[in-house]
């Protein structure tokens, strides 16, 4: 499992990241951070998210995910397509265009609403990042994350005010090619 430590993230969340190693047992977890010579070069402010927050995420999202999947032959991802209009044609499965390795994306919570979502969790006891209730249904870096009002989309908080919608690791669905079959 990997984990992408930007530097910039709420407490809550490494809090929450060490949570769930505990709480299930993970292990081989691996934390990515970014180059700290690209970081020296190129962010030396902690202020890139500010004027370019695509070339922040790049430094310190893409850059640290890309160097670290050359072994893999595919990822899991835990999107879901009812959490933005950009991502409702998120299909199952799709290729990862990112490097041209041709490996695989796999999201098998693509098709999860929110009520499945919640009753899975309780189900197996799962728990929420503890930001959640605070009205952040989607967390990303602390910087780029604010607080979403009833009825917006629940990734409208991340980068508000920008535009831009995802951090650059996925782009905005396409949806699946011809045959695809959305109840497999
Ligand atoms: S989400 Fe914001 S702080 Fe995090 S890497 Fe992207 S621009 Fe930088």
């Amino acid at each position: 499992m990997l984990f992408l430590d930007t530097l910039r993230h709420f407490p809550e969340t490494l809090a929450y990241r060490d949570q769930l190693v505990a709480r299930l047992g993970l292990t081989g977890l691996i934390n990515l951070t970014p180059d700290a010579a690209q970081l020296a070069a190129r962010d030396a402010s902690n202020l890139r998210w500010s004027y370019d927050p695509d070339g922040c995420c790049a430094i310190r999202k893409v850059a640290p995910l890309a160097s670290a999947l050359g072994g893999f032959d595919a990822t899991i991802t835990g999107r879901k397509a009812f959490q933005a209009s950009t991502r409702t044609a998120l299909p199952r499965f799709e290729p990862d265009t990112s490097d041209g390795a041709g490996r695989l994306k796999i999201n098998p919570l693509a098709h999860w609403d929110a009520n499945r979502l919640a009753a899975h969790m309780a189900a197996h006891d799962l728990p929420a990042h503890p930001l959640v209730a605070q009205g952040f249904p989607s967390i990303g870096c602390s910087p780029c994350t604010s607080r979403v009002a009833p009825g917006e989309d629940p990734r409208s908080g991340r980068w508000r005010g920008w535009d831009k919608t995802e951090c650059g690791i996925h782009g905005p669905s396409e949806g699946p090619g011809p045959g695809y079959d959305p109840v497999f």
